[in-house]
Order: C-alpha cells, then sequence, then structure tokens
C-alpha cells in the first residue's frame, strides 16, 4: 500500500474524489456493551488517513463535514467508516485529526528508535510493540534490564533526538535483494518501504513517521514490566505525551501537598504513616465495637422485662466485621432462647442481617425476611444470614419478629 500519508505523513488536508461507497457496519463497545453501528464503507482515490499497520492505530479525520470513524485495510485500498453516505464521483476535501495522528508519528518513531538502540547496545531484540492510548510498551526479548542500563538506554535515545537525525523513507521494489521478506502481509500491494533513520536503522515499515528526529522532542523510558516468558516490557512515552504526563504528575503532586501538606519529597513518608494509623484506628474501633456490644447484651440480659426478642442496628461502622462480632457477642454467648435480629448498613439502602436463635423459628421467619428486605440468603443450626439490598423496611421485619415471639411466648405459658 502506498497512500498519500505515507508518501508525506505531514500533509493535514488533500482534496481528491469519492470511489465507491457501501453500507457496512462498525463493531465497537459502548459502555461493555458490544453493538454494530450501521454506516458506509467509503473507497477514495488516494488518502491522507491512515489505516492502522505495523502497530500503529488508524487515524481519524473528516471527508468533508462527515467523521471519518474508522480506517481499516483491504488489499490496496483504504475502508474508510462513515456513519452517512458520501456521493460517488464527487471530490471532497480530506483532513486528518492532526493531534491524534501527529502522537502516533511521535510513539511510533519513538519505538523505531528505542527498538534500534536497545539492540546495538544490549541486544536485546524487540519481539512486538504496542501503542497505547496513554503508554506504549516494548516487548523485548530478555529477562531483565537493570536500571544502569535503561538510564544508559534513556540517554542515548535522547542523545540522537538531540543531534536532529534525518528520517527517510525509501521505496523499494519487491524483488529488490535489500528487502527482508520476513513479515510481509499475503495481500501486500505496491512497492515495500524502509524507514531510514540516517545512520542509526533502516527498517520494513508502513506506518507514518517524523522526518526528522529532532521532531520526536523528547523520550521518557518510563520503567519495565515482567513480560510473557523470557521477556521484559519496557514502557515509555514520546514527544507531547511527555509534556503532558509531566502537567499530571504536577497537578496530582499539588493535591497532595494540599491533602498531606507536607512538600513532595515527604509524600511517600507521609502516606506510611496515614496508612498504620488507619490500621490502628480500625483495631481500636474494632475493640470498642465489641465493648460495646457485650455491654448492649449483659443490658438485655440484666433487663427483669426484656422478653425473648433482641434488635440492633447499626449504621455508620463497617459491616462485614461488625455483624460478625455483634452475632458473636450477643447471641451466642448470652442467650439461648432469645430470637437475636441484627442488621448493618444504611438506613434506607443496602446492608448485611443476621437473624440467629432457636433452630425452627429461625429457618421459618428467615424466607419472610429477604422478601421484606429485598434479599440474599440462607441458613442453618439457628442461623439465616445474608445480604439485604434496601433496609428501609427493618420496621415491620421487627414487628414481624416481635408478633411472633409473643405468639410463642402465649403457647409455652
Ligand atoms: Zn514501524
Amino acid at each position: 500500500m502506498a497512500f498519500q500519508c505515507q508518501r508525506d505523513s505531514y500533509m493535514k488536508e488533500l482534496v481528491t474524489s469519492v470511489v465507491s461507497c457501501c453500507p457496512a457496519g462498525l463493531k465497537q463497545e459502548v459502555n461493555g456493551k458490544k453493538e454494530t453501528l450501521k454506516g458506509f464503507n467509503v473507497k477514495l482515490r488516494d488518502t491522507i488517513l491512515f489505516p492502522e499497520g505495523g502497530g500503529q492505530p488508524d487515524d481519524h479525520g473528516l471527508i468533508g463535514e462527515v467523521p471519518v470513524l474508522r480506517v481499516t485495510r483491504q488489499g490496496a485500498d483504504a475502508l474508510h467508516f462513515v456513519a452517512s453516505p458520501v456521493e460517488v464521483g464527487q471530490e471532497v476535501l480530506v483532513k486528518v485529526d492532526w493531534e491524534r495522528r501527529f502522537d502516533h508519528m511521535q510513539q511510533h518513531s519513538g519505538q523505531h528508535l528505542i527498538t534500534a538502540l536497545a539492540d546495538v547496545m544490549f541486544g536485546y531484540k524487540t519481539t512486538s510493540w504496542d501503542l497505547g492510548r496513554q503508554r506504549s510498551t516494548i516487548e523485548l526479548d530478555t529477562n531483565s534490564i537493570q536500571p544502569a542500563q535503561l538510564q544508559e538506554l534513556e540517554d542515548a535515545v535522547n542523545e540522537k533526538i538531540r543531534a536532529h537525525i534525518s528520517v527517510n523513507v525509501q521505496l523499494l521494489s519487491i524483488d529488490d535483494p535489500a528487502v527482508r521478506s520476513r513479515g510481509l502481509p499475503d495481500d501486500h500491494a505496491g512497492p515495500i518501504r524502509i524507514i531510514d533513520i540516517e545512520g542509526v536503522d533502516a527498517n520494513m515499515c508502513c506506518g507514518t513517521h517524523v522526518s526528522n528526529l529532532s521532531h520526536l522532542q523528547v523520550i521518557k523510558l518510563l520503567g519495565i514490566e515482567k513480560g510473557k516468558k523470557n521477556k521484559t516490557n519496557l514502557i515509555f512515552l514520546a514527544g507531547n505525551r511527555v509534556l503532558k504526563y509531566a502537567e499530571k504528575s504536577y497537578s496530582t503532586e499539588r493535591s497532595l501537598v494540599s491533602l498531606l501538606k507536607t512538600g513532595p519529597d515527604e509524600h511517600v513518608e507521609a502516606v506510611d504513616k496515614l496508612q498504620k494509623s488507619v490500621k490502628l484506628l480500625q483495631k481500636t474501633n474494632l475493640s470498642l465495637l465489641r465493648d460495646v456490644a457485650i455491654l448492649t447484651a449483659q443490658n438485655f440480659k440484666n433487663d427483669p422485662h426484656r422478653g425473648n426478642f433482641f434488635s440492633f442496628h447499626k449504621g455508620e461502622i463497617p459491616m462485614r466485621v461488625s455483624l460478625l462480632v455483634l452475632a458473636g457477642e450477643t447471641q451466642f454467648n448470652c442467650f439461648q432462647e432469645t430470637l437475636v435480629f441484627l442488621t448493618v448498613g444504611e438506613e434506607k439502602g443496602a446492608g448485611l442481617f443476621l437473624l440467629a436463635g432457636p433452630g425452627g423459628p429461625v429457618s421459618d421467619l428467615g424466607p419472610r425476611i429477604l422478601e421484606l428486605l429485598q434479599g440474599k440468603g440462607a441458613g442453618k443450626n439457628g442461623r439465616f444470614q445474608g445480604k439485604a439490598n434496601n433496609l428501609a423496611r427493618r420496621g415491620e421485619v421487627e414487628d414481624l419478629l416481635r408478633q411472633h415471639c409473643k405468639h410463642h411466648g402465649s403457647e409455652e405459658e
């Protein structure tokens, strides 16, 4: 393929004509749901909108006033997906979303440069790469990279950028002996493109590249991650992404300064201290909660008019922990024949509940509670517990249990 965007990667507008416009669908994901958007695939006489290839994502742009949502490759042609049709034969002005494209050029040429130097300096071959929305990764064929090597590589890469080295595109015929035939797609059409970073690297590639390394501005190697078996992923940013990253980091830093009331150099220490004190508070809180539960239960036990029903609700405490604490200390230590109903959670929102007491009544009343609290749960051996989706009808549950106890009590008399 040889489109105008490959002959001149810096062209932002092109006058061309519409060759065909056919109904088509575009598969996409909206809020996690897969959908097929109905529209049209447009072929143009030539294009400056790059179809994805060589690890580089496709361009966005306009055909006239119609937004191009996706560009894909079909043999020697580029298919431009649009939502509304354009007239065949019509002359049109095509515009590329330059911010997106130039960003892709910086990441892609940056990858070629890093790949070349990682190989020359350390013998680490690139096995694949990914141009991500936020950051890009190069998969290197090595178990690990030492921090010193990473620093050396970053220095070398930026030195080449400062040396403002030309990047040229050479076109070779497919049977030129210089063409390395590896990796050519079966449906490859047109001449072979070699991206030549003068004196540094020459590599076959279909992507759009900067014309001079100085256009990369700067490259930051953020770090490494463990890759697939025996591989290491190198994470990098090129060009404007470095500036955006610095801007974002600075804004985060300002927020942390105001939240933590310390300078950036003390942030890690301050967060570490905070986490330790939160852990201590949680521990204290749990032990206080246990004390309250024991006291509440003892109060109940010492009340001569207590009857055989006990209900307790807690709102603002960590749910799972507190329910178990309350259950343990109230029911199983103090009572035998009492129905204990415990809930935690928001007054009229979701929460947890537990019904404990004599086995028979608990299994009878459990399902009724589920209904009232719109909950899910199960029980055995005198315990019925679960999640409540809505605690608003807690009062009705209490009425139900009270009535049962009354009834149960009068039977005994
Ligand atoms: Zn490439």
